[in-house]
């Protein structure tokens, strides 16, 4: 058994210093009821934790890091860049370099503007819709996650078209009445909402892969046909590429799937493990942002020269060719996974897109947020914990995917898999 007394002692003094003990709540390994782990280190694939615990990574900081941690090129552009300075309040090249790499491969951005986080990215996609429009109402998917902004934490209501409910304390309810949500991959229900209320519709907002109730790839049709909805209807198209951006494919989700939406958000991998978003899109919509435009958005950090130096180290490395390498990874990962699962009797169900990866304990075809919740919460919490006893790092909830890094290796994946039958024949007693 694992030793974890270290990071014990120090969730007790962090629950007296954090709310929660964390700064973001599912570090607090609460859905699978244990304390946290405190991390110390990593270094390519690999993380230790304060007791001295290594473990393969598959969280990778919930997606950022792309090449693995401390990827040397990206530490040395790092350390370059925080000797010359660490943050202007000007312009600086290094915004324009990020800027052309990421225009440069991802369809749908004619111009971008870089912010601090995920939450910012979408909340400012979501005023530049409506103030380019004119329009107030949005329409989101169930299940699907854009951050924390007032306008997107909001639960669906039951059936098809219902007027949008608070998800949290504090998100006014005059706002949340705004925001109309639907299953995600339901094309149909998307079309009733837009018969009854596509006139007064800003955006539609989708995770072009949900990424946030697990993986779920989107049906052939549902982004055409979300493209094609909006475009007929004047609403601005917005894709939630945070997650997907540089994960799914080098172009992104949308150039994977050949659809392009009006406005991009971007995170995660473009900031290479720094805090950076982005919102990017349509020359015509961008243009509207002040001070080019009206439409009011600003950041004392934004563009911050480390995040866009570290992002820019990190695209750099990224080839055509590492999408093949992840897609050769993951195909041994999930032809191990339900082996082991099939040899012990374990319910189960894969989706992958990229470097995506989405383990379910359900039978079900997982299409949505309604089937992925059709997975055994339990045995997933039981399963968690015997991984990290063999040294692996899962994300701490079911309704969140795996990650690969090219720095994974056939001998990581190996190893993994030699844990899933370890740990599947723990389960099934
Ligand atoms: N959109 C998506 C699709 C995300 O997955 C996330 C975070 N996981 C966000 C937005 C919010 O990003 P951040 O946590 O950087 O605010």
């Amino acid at each position: 058994m694992r030793s974890y007394e270290k990071s014990k002692a120090a969730f007790v003094e962090a629950v007296d210093l954090m709310p929660g003990g964390v700064n973001s709540p599912v570090r607090a390994f609460k859905s699978v009821n244990l304390d946290p782990i405190f991390m110390e280190s990593g270094k390519g694939a690999m993380i230790t934790d304060i007791d001295g615990n290594e473990y393969i990574d598959y969280v990778l900081s919930w997606g950022p890091l792309i090449l693995g941690h401390s990827e040397p090129k990206v530490v040395q552009a790092i350390q370059e860049q925080a000797a010359k300075a660490t943050s202007f309040g000007a312009p600086s090249l290094s915004e324009n370099e990020l800027a052309k790499l990421v225009m440069d491969r991802v369809p749908g951005v004619e111009m971008i503007r870089f912010v601090s986080s995920g939450t910012e990215a979408t909340m400012s996609a979501l005023r530049l819709a409506r103030g380019y429009t004119g329009r107030d109402k949005i329409l989101k998917f169930e299940g699907s996650y854009h951050g924390h902004g007032d306008s997107l934490l909001i639960k669906a209501g039951s059936g098809v078209a219902t007027l949008g409910l608070p998800d949290s304390p504090g998100v006014p309810a005059d706002i949340a009445k705004n925001t109309l949500t639907v299953a995600y991959n339901d094309l149909e229900a998307a079309k009733i909402v837009f018969e009854k209320f596509g006139s007064e519709l800003a955006a539609v907002i989708v995770e072009p892969v949900a990424g946030n109730m697990g993986v779920v790839p989107p049906k052939p049709e549902f982004l055409t046909g979300l493209r094609e909805l909006t475009e007929k209807h004047g609403t601005v198209l917005i894709f939630d590429e945070v997650m997907t951006g540089f994960r799914v494919d080098y172009g992104c989700a949308q150039g994977y799937y050949g659809v392009t939406p009006d406005l991009t958000t971007l995170g995660k991998v473009i900031g290479g493990g720094l805090p950076v978003g982005a919102f990017a899109g349509k020359r015509e919509i961008m243009e509207n942002i002040a001070p080019a435009g009206p439409i009011y958005q600003a950041g004392t950090l934004s563009g911050n020269p480390l995040a866009m130096t570290a992002g820019r180290a990190t695209l750099e490395q990224l080839t055509p060719d590492s999408y093949e390498y992840f897609k050769n990874l993951g195909d041994q990962l999930e032809e191990g996974f339900r082996a082991a699962a099939t040899k012990f009797n374990i319910p189960h169900t894969v989706n992958r897109a990229g470097s995506m990866i989405g383990f379910f304990f359900t039978n079900e075809n997982v299409v949505d947020f309604e089937s992925a919740k059709t997975s055994d919460l339990a045995l997933f919490a039981e399963y968690f914990k015997l991984m990290a006893e063999e040294g692996i790092f899962l994300p701490p909830s079911q309704f969140e995917g795996l990650f690969l890094s090219t720095a994974h290796t056939e001998q990581h994946i190996a190893k993994t898999v030699a844990a899933f039958h370890t740990v599947f024949e723990k389960l099934a007693r």
